[in-house]
């Protein structure tokens, strides 16, 4: 039995997209920011696997660190489509320059949602000043996808807990100061494997907490992942993000809401693609004709627009589901990021056709595309855990079944 008016949503107000004129007043200043402060150092940044000191100060400037946090904490009190806006305009040039002010959303993320008043005063404002830079440890050598798989164990000792075990690929983790660290305070209760993970605050210079080191990488260079290793690491109860044994939650409900960003960034490159294509066919000559004068040229770049313009109206689309705080967002948010990755990737591959053997130099910029692209892929919930996401959430709310 199908339930809805326009299945799988209940009604057509839920296909609206609702974009302000401050929006593009927004999107013009961040287009100007990245022309200036992003542009001259994007090659550089992918070949010197470095982000610059100028380009972290202009962003902290800019108040960017602190896009996603609400003005009481001094932060730019941005929604999720701003967001999006933000993602897509700086992607567009250096999709690892947007993973630093991605990752400090997995953290300010947990303190919104489930945070103590006292921790988001002692962060948030740090964070969106600049002073301070979150990352987030979640994924293990032996969990990533599976969540409730991790291994690191919280043992609550008096007023503290103490966190052993190793997280892997994390991003920032050679430069932040703050983390929100995932660990099981108890073993996974029967039927819900989910259940004794616990999320806490766990600052760099604590005792026992070591960055490993960084793992070398394929795309989104400049952008470090790095092993951790936490020993005995001792951290104060008031630490503890959301209840006890609840932090399975904590980290999931980051994620579906990061994932819109992921999607942004997806749409970033995926434009990159279009427009770098389009000036080259125009420019690029062959058998006495340009590259555009060709019809298979023009066939590749309409499928191009058209695959570009369906990622962005539904990545566009789960922002606003997530702005007006309808809960199929996290359905939408799934079905942006699946869909907007898939599209970079596919639009990096089709770029580096319609650009020849120039597409596959370092210098063109074009091969970068596809590197980058592979990675949106993999973090924030795989293609595969989107596809996952999208079904059992559908299943659960249109015939009450969950699959397993
Ligand atoms: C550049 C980069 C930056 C990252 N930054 C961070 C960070 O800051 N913090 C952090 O905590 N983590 C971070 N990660 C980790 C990232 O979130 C994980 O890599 C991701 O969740 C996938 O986990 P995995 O690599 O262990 O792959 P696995 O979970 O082992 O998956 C391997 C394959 O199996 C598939 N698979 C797994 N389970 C299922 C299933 N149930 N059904 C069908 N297919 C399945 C996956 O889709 C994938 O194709 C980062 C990763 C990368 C690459």
């Amino acid at each position: 039995m199908v339930k809805g008016l326009v299945f799988p949503f209940e009604d057509l107000l839920n296909h609206t997209i609702v974009l302000e004129q401050e929006h593009e007043l927004f999107r013009r200043s961040v287009s100007k920011f990245v022309s200036e402060y992003i542009e001259p150092y994007a090659n550089r940044i992918d070949q010197e696997d470095k982000i610059p000191e100028e380009v972290w100060d202009s962003l902290k400037r800019q108040g960017f660190m602190g896009l996603m946090i609400p003005p009481e904490y001094n932060g730019q009190g941005g929604d999720n489509r701003s967001h999006v806006i933000f993602a897509e305009e700086i992607s567009r040039v250096s999709p690892a320059v947007y993973v630093i002010v991605a990752v400090q959303n997995l953290f300010i993320f947990p303190l919104l949602l489930y945070g103590t008043e006292d921790q988001k005063k002692k962060y948030l404002p740090r964070i969106a000043s600049g002073e301070i830079i979150a990352a987030h440890a979640n994924t293990e050598p032996g969990a990533g996808s599976d969540v409730a798989g991790i291994k690191s164990t919280a043992k609550k000792v008096n007023d503290h807990y103490v966190i052993n075990g190793v997280k892997t690929f994390i991003s920032l983790g050679d430069v932040a100061d703050v983390f929100i660290v995932s660990a099981r305070t108890s073993p996974p209760q029967p039927g819900k494997r989910w259940w004794g993970i616990t999320t806490f605050i766990v600052e760099r210079d604590t005792s026992g907490f070591k960055i490993n080191r960084s793992l070398e990488k394929y795309g989104l260079r400049g952008s470090h992942v790095a092993e951790i290793v936490l020993e005995d690491v001792k951290v104060p109860e008031e630490n503890v993000v959301g209840k006890p044994g609840e932090g399975f939650k904590v980290v999931v409900e980051t994620y579906d809401r990061a994932r819109i960003g992921i999607a942004g960034q997806a749409l970033g490159i995926a434009r990159a693609a279009v427009e770098k294509s389009m000036e080259y066919a125009l420019k690029r000559e062959a058998f006495e004709k340009k590259l555009v004068d060709f019809q298979a040229i023009q066939f590749y770049l309409s499928d191009m627009l058209t695959k570009l313009q369906t990622a962005r109206l539904i990545t566009y689309w789960a922002a606003y589901l997530a702005d007006k705080g309808s809960r199929d967002f996290i359905v939408a948010a799934s079905m942006a990021k699946l869909v907007a990755t898939e599209v970079a990737q596919e639009l990096a591959i089709k770029a580096i056709d319609i650009h020849g053997g120039y597409g596959l130099m370092s210098e063109s910029g074009i091969e970068r595309l596809l590197r980058d692209s592979q990675i949106l892929k993999i973090y924030e919930g795989t293609t595969e855990i989107q596809k996952i996401t999208v079904i059992r959430s559908l299943m659960r709310k249109l015939y009450g079944y969950t699959p397993p």
